[in-house]
């Protein structure tokens, strides 16, 4: 089974954990940063590899010396980046992380410019491009992959996307709303409406449902997405049950508790991708819900959405047991 996965991943700046550094401050207390890269597409992508699927990322990048890391990360993870473009004098978006006093994160973003945004844009590439994603089995994106994108690229996505599931591609879809990165939130509504509509798993995270649409219970979500014509329904729900419609049933699946919760940054990503690993290789929705619940369990038992990969694999044989 091969899947690509579509979007954008970004430069991350993260203040150290205290002690981490062993060395003082930077200027006026400010903390250390840590610089690492991560997306939510990109974040799946990673962990659905160490699942022992053909991954392929699918995104722009620049020439610069990150964009060359990313690429030789990617390889290091044995994902394919054949189909990854590259725009001479860009370099990717970047975000900082800073932990207020309450304990909450907060998230500044410089990706106005970033080279995933021309993602399916121009004529040649997208053609190229297509070529690439009519081998795989599946093609993996979010809302967030919609929202970098230009109108006019989606909507050409979107022809695609009709087409490759009419050719027997499945589509998996994460709602992933982010306001800020819509002109409204009617705008991110139309959009995610018509992805939905051609997709065939979607897993959603309950929380974004209720900001993008209003959703007072999950009843409401279920409706509306098996009407949109999606066959296969995971909703995220925390630590409460994911549920599952599927085959005209619902069924809730209990959450197994985690000792110690860390860091929830990456959690629906590497449910996603636990998730995508288990069923692309044949198992039920069910037994995949529980793999996506072990990949989550692991990463939010960790500090950062991506866990080093020696570390991640080396808990556990053969890779498709890793999460
Ligand atoms: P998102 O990261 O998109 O906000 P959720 O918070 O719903 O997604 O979490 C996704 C998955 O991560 C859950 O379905 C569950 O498997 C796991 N998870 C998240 N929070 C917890 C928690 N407190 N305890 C156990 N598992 C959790």
């Amino acid at each position: 089974m091969k899947l690509a996965a579509l979007g954008e991943v970004m430069v991350e700046l993260a203040p150290q954990a205290a002690g981490q550094s062993g060395r003082a401050g930077g200027q006026q207390g400010k903390p250390l940063l840590a610089q690492s890269y991560a997306g939510d597409t990109y974040n799946t992508a990673v962990y659905v590899a160490r699942h022992g699927v053909d991954v392929s990322y699918v995104t722009l990048l620049g020439d610069d010396p990150y964009s060359e890391e990313v690429l030789t990360i990617l390889a290091g993870e044995s994902i394919d980046t054949g189909a990854i473009a590259r725009l001479p004098g860009r370099c990717p978006g970047l975000y900082m992380i800073q932990n207020t006093p309450d304990g909450e994160r907060y998230f500044t973003y410089w990706r106005g410019e970033a080279p995933a945004r021309e993602l399916f844009a121009d004529t040649a590439r997208r053609e190229a491009l297509k070529a690439h994603l009519r081998q795989m089995d599946c093609l993996y994106l979010s809302g967030i992959t919609l929202a970098i994108m230009s109108p006019q690229a989606r909507a050409e996505l979107l022809a695609f996307l009709e087409e490759y599931r009419a050719d027997g591609g499945r589509v998996a879809f994460d709602s992933n709303y982010r306001p800020r990165l819509w002109a409204s939130p009617e705008a991110a509504r139309d959009a995610v409406a018509e992805f939905l509509r051609q997709t065939d798993m979607a897993l959603l995270t309950f929380e974004d449902e209720q900001a993008l649409w209003g959703d007072r219970r999950p009843g409401s979500c279920i409706k509306r997405n098996t009407g949109f014509g999606v066959s296969e329904l995971v909703i995220k729900r925390g630590a409460e049950p994911v549920l599952l419609q599927f085959d005209g049933e619902l069924t809730a699946l209990e959450v197994p508790p985690v000792a110690s919760v860390v860091d929830t940054t990456g959690a629906g990503d590497s449910f996603n991708a636990g998730y995508l690993g288990a069923r692309l290789q044949g198992a039920t929705p069910e037994r995949s819900i529980a793999a996506g619940n072990r990949c989550a369990a692991r990463v939010i038992g960790h500090r950062g959405a991506i866990i080093p990969r020696a570390e991640f694999l080396g808990a556990a044989t053969p890779a498709a047991e890793a999460c």
